[in-house]
């Protein structure tokens, strides 16, 4: 066959596969168009799916009538106009080919009047081709309706899926917009039922709360506003964790300012995919590998392995330096310094769960209300929330922690007989159903142990149950990270070498960790076969049997089960922490249970365990009052 160009209409189509993917790629075109106009009222109808019927309504600046034709054309769009515009884009389109190409694949009615024209035009287009066209009344805006999808493209009709499941599609692309535009109100009816609808109230939570439910919302944190600079502005965020995120350096290599913000679900709120995880950058919606896992791994110790945090994250970032147009549906994007924004988006979440990550509170019956206004995350600000930070940092620095403990100390000897309890367990709900607005650790009172297992105290606003193990484990963790941070590790040297007879496998591992161990502490060198003989362990594990402490943590090693899967070093830590910690079944003299709740307050995770479960929960004293029967 001699060689020739295509067809208009077959060159639209092969294009149009690109843009059009399937009914909701119809629904986002259509919308990102309808925002571009400036419309703050977005109204979505589709008919089975999206297949029998797409139809957007906006009250945006509309199409002049000398213009509706042209903007059918490929390539043809009024957003910009040399290539030195795709530098600095401010709007979601600008390939000018969503229109030609829908219309090459549907039947199309447009029906649209610039709000500066008095008369409106009505267009019908099939299979690319004008139908018939004529001068219309109407309110300003614009109204496309898109019917019959791919019913020109069997291939491509044969691909979608039932009309729930492509109704499915379209709502996440419309709870997206929502999410990423909380002042436009967005509409979507599906066969005639509202599935979707957001208040425009430019509030982001309420947008949360129609999209994720109340219950969810409630569990989610403001990260407010954080701002990266140039390396070296943002060294306060230097958080010991850090020691062990095993990222590589994302030094800031230019003057770019990035801006994030969002929210991120409290580490108690776990899914079991990444899907919950929405990245928006200059409020377009993207995805992208890399930049989610700067999210989960600032969840590092915080939720547990093979689970995945909730957070809706914005990046704000020059047009400049992040290149949309790599995909024509423009789902992925290319940042100039992507490390750059892996690292902010990092230090942001982490910082702000470090800050105000509630305690997991317990009720023992009744469901919270579901009244959004009782809906609170929004009311601490981040800089409510930093003055609180300076104010616990001073208390810790100058000494003042040690006063208030000090005080507490002598509130606790005042009551010291023991108490008992009888909580019905099987009435202890799972936490992520009652998280509590965001607190520091609140100044906790010892009162007494509960099942050599638990600390029972008291604090501002009702009881708290420490479980011991795992509140230990988080302060020995810190501890250790901090020695090693500052190449102050305790080490205990061993006065007689011990001679560790491993397994084949055990002694796998030993091979291949040995100068990850021998920075824990553990220096441990071959003895010939699969003996090892070791020299030194960590001083946290010297009042332990270090035999079978170290054949223990080798086994964990082994299993390679924990926390971060792509550090051995991480695993290690907190291994060896695990275990140092007091187990749960050992009495402790209430000076023990003080010093560990002093501990714990001081760390800067207090409220998990290295391995992401809680340290505490919380029964307030306004429960203990409804179970009474007080109020
Ligand atoms: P692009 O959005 O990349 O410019 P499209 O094919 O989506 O390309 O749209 C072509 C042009 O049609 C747009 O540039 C815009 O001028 C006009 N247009 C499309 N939809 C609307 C709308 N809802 N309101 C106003 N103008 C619109
Ligand atoms: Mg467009």
């Amino acid at each position: 066959m001699p060689i020739r160009i295509l067809a208009t209409e077959v060159a639209n189509q092969i294009a149009a596969g690109e843009v059009v993917e399937r009914p909701a790629s119809v629904v986002k075109e259509l919308v990102e168009n309808s925002l571009d106009a400036g419309a703050t009222d977005i109204r979505v109808e589709v008919r089975e799916g999206g297949r029998r019927l797409v139809r957007v309504q906006d009250d945006g600046c509309g199409i002049p009538a000398a213009e509706v034709e042209l903007a059918f054309e490929r390539h043809a769009t009024s957003k910009i106009a040399s290539a030195d515009d795709l530098s600095h884009l401010t709007t979601l389109g600008f390939r000018g080919e969503a229109l030609a190409s829908i219309a090459s694949v549907a039947q199309v009615t447009l029906l649209t009047r610039a709000r500066a024209e008095e008369i409106g035009s009505l267009l019908r287009l099939a299979e690319g081709r004008e139908i018939s066209r004529e001068s219309h009344g109407g309110p300003a805006g614009t109204v496309i309706t898109v019917e019959h999808v791919f019913a020109n493209v069997p291939a491509r009709l044969k691909f979608l899926k039932q009309a729930a499941t492509e109704a499915g599609h379209i709502q996440q692309i419309v709870t997206r917009f929502a999410l990423a535009y909380p002042e436009r109100r967005f509409n979507l009816v599906s066969d005639g039922k509202l599935l979707f609808q957001s208040t425009g109230s430019g509030k982001l939570v309420d947008v949360l709360v129609k999209v994720y439910g109340l219950e969810m919302a409630r569990g989610m944190i403001d990260i407010g506003e954080r701002e990266s600079g140039r390396a070296g502005e943002d060294g306060d965020e230097n958080h010991l964790d850090e020691t062990l995120t095993h990222s590589p350096a994302h030094p800031f290599t230019h003057s770019q300012s990035i801006r994030v913000s969002g929210y991120v679900g409290a580490p108690a709120l776990h899914r079991s995919h990444r899907g919950y995880i929405t990245l928006f950058v200059n409020r377009r919606w993207f995805q992208d590998t890399s930049i989610a896992y700067a999210v989960i791994q600032a969840y590092h110790t915080l939720v547990p392995t093979g689970r995945y945090p909730v957070a809706v994250i914005f990046v704000e970032i020059d047009p400049a330096e992040v290149d949309v147009n790599v995909h024509p549906t423009k789902a992925e994007v290319r940042f100039r310094d992507s490390g750059a924004v892996f690292g902010a988006v990092q230090r942001a979440v982490r910082r702000a769960l470090i800050d105000q990550a509630p305690v997991p509170q317990v009720s023992l019956g009744q469901e919270p209300t579901g009244d959004p206004a009782a809906f609170r995350p929004a009311q601490l600000s981040w800089d409510q929330m930093a003055g609180w930070s300076e104010r616990r940092d001073a208390l810790l620095g100058a000494g003042g922690r040690e006063q208030e403990a000090g005080s507490r100390r002598q509130g606790a000897e005042a009551d010291t007989q023991p108490t008992s309890f009888q909580l019905p367990a099987s009435n202890l709900q799972s936490p992520v159903s009652n998280l509590q607005f965001p607190s520091l650790l609140p100044l906790l009172r010892v009162v007494g142990q509960l099942g050599a297992t638990y600390v029972v105290c008291e604090g501002p606003d009702g009881m708290y149950l420490i479980d011991q193990h795992a509140a230990h484990e988080r302060v020995l963790y810190e501890q250790f990270l901090a020695e090693r941070a500052a190449q102050k590790l305790a080490i205990q040297p061993l006065l007689e070498p011990l001679v560790l007879d491993l397994n084949p496998e055990q002694a796998a591992v030993v091979a291949d960790e040995l100068a990850t161990l021998g920075e824990m502490g553990i220096a441990i060198e071959p003895f010939g076969g699969s003996s090892y003989l070791v020299r030194s362990i960590p001083a946290i594990l010297s009042k332990d049997n270090p035999q079978s402490a170290l054949v223990e943590i080798i086994d964990g090693l082994a299993q390679g089960d924990d926390v971060v899967e792509n550090s051995h070093e991480a695993a290690l830590v907190t291994l060896i922490c695990k275990r140092a910690a007091v187990k749960g079944g050992h009495v402790m003299s209430t000076a023990e249970m003080q010093e560990l709740v002093r501990r714990l307050e001081a760390c800067h995770s207090p409220r998990t365990c290295p391995h992401g479960r809680p340290t505490m929960i919380h029964l307030s004293a306004t429960e203990l009052a409804r179970q009474f029967g007080r109020i």
